[in-house]
């Protein structure tokens, strides 16, 4: 049977409560537009939606109707005089959709009533513009997409004058996108935080309205200054942090609590309930008279970051090589090595033929996938000759971010200022040798 046969069959339509019958399996939930006329796809209780086979299905029963389901009736917005600005500038994601209960359908949320008919809570904290610059995945994100945003950034700053800025993104790449803002918004001296969310909206779970609120919170509030990201500190509903944007990282692939500090303390933890706003770190950068904004935004194309692993062949470095990177991170093992042959294994000398090639031309950085810690290449024989080979450590920065930093670096300065750069905190990047506060957050 076909989904049009199944309905007049047994009398039932798009918003009804059904259970549907197959040979061996019975599912309940509400019934949904389909894609097709060979689906029949129900919401399950779970927030799941599962499409059946029509042909498969040989029984529906109707267990009752809900209320037809439209996009809710949106609120108006009301400006309330005293509250400060802030502009949401939306790119994409599963934060800016919501997905009705019901329907299943996804309908942008971020558009200005929407969202606040979805949040009404943000307008008590703060006057809000929305503005939808783009409505992608994040992993789809290129070096133009954040210059746009700076772009964005820029123009918001200069036109409105808020008192902070909420960047709606997806999860997936967020570390990245904020590493990039940091380096291109040079001397910012407003806050802006990247917000996303792990679970869309039409889950009882979902994080979307806690982290936008708190970030709004924070926002509001502060004297922070510089791009941070707010997301769930635990898998609870209790606080929201606001990270660095250059020492993030998403470290779970569907938790709430995704992204973690990783080398350095958070800067700020938010108590949904209390709204209570608790600094973790105190040297956070401040807004400062007279800091204006320098948008620097080039950013090298020809940059690249390669996992190093066992067994990897000399051809994938030698790749890189021949095509003439401009910036290479080698995301290394332990403290920062690749293999270039001890005893045993004489053919991965070659690669540190390619390496050092590659240093003559190209600037060669080494972060660690071991993430927590610090480079160090004086331990082993193996740093020591990567170091002479002229490689250059990261220090402790992520590999992400090393990545972002030298691709700026190289878009904006001289290769040998670069060299010098790479090593040096400009924004936060680096923490000191001496603080050994990041690793007391590692749970
Ligand atoms: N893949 C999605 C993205 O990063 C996931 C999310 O939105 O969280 O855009």
């Amino acid at each position: 049977m076909d989904l049009s046969e199944i309905k007049e069959k047994f009398s039932v339509k798009e918003s009804d409560e059904i259970k549907v019958f197959t040979e061996n399996e019975e599912y309940t939930g509400i019934m949904l537009p389909s894609q097709n006329n060979k689906t029949l796809t129900i919401k399950m209780k779970s927030g799941y939606n599962i499409g059946i086979a029509s042909r498969r299905i040989t029984k529906v029963e109707k267990l009752g109707e809900t209320e037809k389901v439209e996009i809710q009736k949106t609120k108006k917005i009301i400006k309330v005089e005293g509250l400060p600005l802030i502009s949401i500038l939306n790119t994409g994601g599963t934060i800016a959709s919501r997905i009705d209960y019901r329907t299943g359908a996804v309908s942008p949320a971020i558009e200005q009533e929407k969202l606040i008919t979805n949040i009404p809570e943000l307008m008590e904290i703060a006057n809000i513009e929305t503005k939808m610059i783009s409505e992608m995945f994040s992993e789809d994100m290129t070096f133009e997409n954040y210059k746009n945003i700076a772009e964005e950034i820029e123009k918001e700053i200069k036109e409105n004058k808020p008192k902070g800025i909420i960047i709606g993104h997806g999860t997936d790449t967020m570390h990245y996108t904020a590493a990039a803002l940091s380096f291109m918004l040079e001397d910012l001296n407003i806050p802006v935080i990247l917000v996303g969310s792990q679970r869309s909206s039409d889950r009882g779970s979902s994080d979307a309205a806690m982290n936008l609120i708190c970030a709004a919170e924070f926002i509001a509030r502060t004297d922070f200054t510089g791009i941070g990201l707010c997301m769930h500190e635990s898998s609870a509903d209790d606080n929201c942090v606001i990270l660095s944007g250059t020492k993030s990282r998403k470290m779970h692939s569907s938790r709430r609590d995704a992204f973690k500090s990783i080398n350095e303390i958070p800067i700020a933890e938010i108590n949904f309930e209390s709204r209570k706003i608790t600094y973790l770190k105190e040297n956070y950068s401040r807004k400062e008279q007279g800091k204006e904004l320098k948008l620097k935004k080039e950013l090298e194309e020809k940059t690249a970051l390669i996992k190093i692993h066992p067994n990897i062949s000399t051809e994938t470095l030698k790749f890189y090589e021949k095509e003439n990177f401009k910036g290479i991170v080698l995301e290394g093992t332990g403290l920062g090595h690749i293999p270039i042959g001890s005893k045993g294994n004489e053919k991965n000398k070659k690669n540190l033929e390619v390496i050092k090639k590659m240093t003559e031309k190209s600037v060669v950085v080494m972060a660690s996938q071991a993430f927590y810690g610090r480079i160090n290449m004086n331990v082993y024989s193996t740093g020591k000759d990567l170091l002479n080979a002229g490689v250059i450590s990261a220090e402790d920065m992520t590999p992400e971010t090393a990545f972002i930093k030298l691709a700026w670096l190289l878009g904006n300065y001289s290769q040998e200022e670069t060299k010098k750069l790479i090593g040096q905190n400009l924004r936060g990047e680096i923490t000191e040798r001496s603080d050994k506060r990041g690793f007391e957050v590692i749970k």
